[in-house]
């Protein structure tokens, strides 16, 4: 009986196993032509700064457009290219798209404050990236200061003395650093002060929440006492209402990002939340912009 039990159990999980890296092994080879053929677009997500609802950058966000293919999002395709390696190939595109980008919306007088791109903590660890992304901004002539790089916090701290080199490296370029996914990669207060970054993004999950759960009320608090204390810019992620927009505002958060504000958008769409350079406008921040 048990030893029948055992095997059947086996056997499911064989199954399940080796239907999980057929999944995988599909994904890797749609990945593959993706790079091939530039299938890859960049679409990008406005970050407003809260006092005055100014537009004061853009996140870019991958997106994998293989029409006749089912649709899949970078949380399930990032992890497949880290892990084959191909995330370097994809970070330089991405880095190279956005510069091209940034380049094409100041040659028509459009101010976008910054663009920022996602860096993985593979790619960091595999080395180049410093000398890719100073690449990438001279081909396309744009200064430094028009770019910021997110690395999640996680991926900081799994890198360890590494990262704080790398990102001084970067600093010293002149671009702006950001750390991503903030709250949930267990770094201290140590690591903040020794890493040159000038913004914390507060992950998403203790947004959503924010209104009705006080522990998660209190940690934001906190995560906006400390960047400002470190004279860090505090950003909250994955803002879907105006109750959590004015609640971020009045504890004194700077900028905010999310679903309330715009959600991510093809570059033509994007283009017309832009400023034109030299004003003060305020964008066009009214909640439920952009597409899907
Ligand atoms: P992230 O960098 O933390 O990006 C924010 C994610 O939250 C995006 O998901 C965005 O669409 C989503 N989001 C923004 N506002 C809201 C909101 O109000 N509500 C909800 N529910 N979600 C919101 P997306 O585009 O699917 O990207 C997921 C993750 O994939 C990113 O998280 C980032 O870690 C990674 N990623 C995306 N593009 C790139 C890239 O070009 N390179 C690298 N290395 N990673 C990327
Ligand atoms: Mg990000
Ligand atoms: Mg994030
Ligand atoms: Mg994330």
């Amino acid at each position: 009986q048990a030893k029948r039990a055992g095997r059947g159990t086996y056997r499911y999980y064989t199954e399940a196993l080796t239907q999980a890296a057929q999944v995988r092994l599909q994904l890797d080879t749609r990945l593959r032509r993706a790079l091939a053929r530039q299938e890859f677009e960049l679409w990008y997500q406005p970050l407003y700064r809260l006092h005055d609802r100014r537009l004061i950058g853009l996140e870019a966000l991958v997106r994998l457009h293989q029409p006749g293919l089912p649709p899949v999002g970078p949380a399930e395709f990032i992890p497949v290219l880290e892990d084959t390696g191909h995330i370097v190939a994809l970070g330089e595109w991405v880095t190279n798209e956005a510069c091209r980008q940034g380049r094409a919306w100041l040659d028509e007088g459009l101010d976008f404050g910054r663009i920022a791109v996602n860096i993985s903590s593979v790619e960091m660890q595999r080395g180049g990236t410093v000398a890719r992304v100073q690449r990438a901004l001279d081909t396309h002539g744009l200064a430094a200061e028009y770019l910021e790089l997110e690395i999640t916090e996680s991926g900081l701290m799994q890198q360890g003395d590494h990262s704080e080199a790398f990102l001084h490296s970067l600093r010293a370029m002149g671009v702006q650093l950001a750390i991503d996914d903030f709250g949930t990669g267990y770094s201290s207060l140590a690591h903040l002060k020794r890493f040159p970054v000038g913004k914390l993004k507060i992950d998403r999950g203790f947004i959503r929440d924010l209104m009705t759960d006080s522990a998660d009320a209190q940690l934001v608090h906190a995560m906006v006492a400390m960047g400002r204390s470190l004279g860090i810019s505090v950003l909250a992620e994955g803002v879907e209402t105006e109750e959590q927009m004015r609640h971020l505002r009045d504890i004194g958060c700077e900028a905010a990002q999310g679903y309330f504000f715009g959600r991510p958008a093809p570059a033509a769409t994007a283009r017309q939340w832009l400023n034109p350079a030299g004003t003060e406008g305020a964008g066009p921040c009214s909640g439920g912009t952009g597409a899907t």
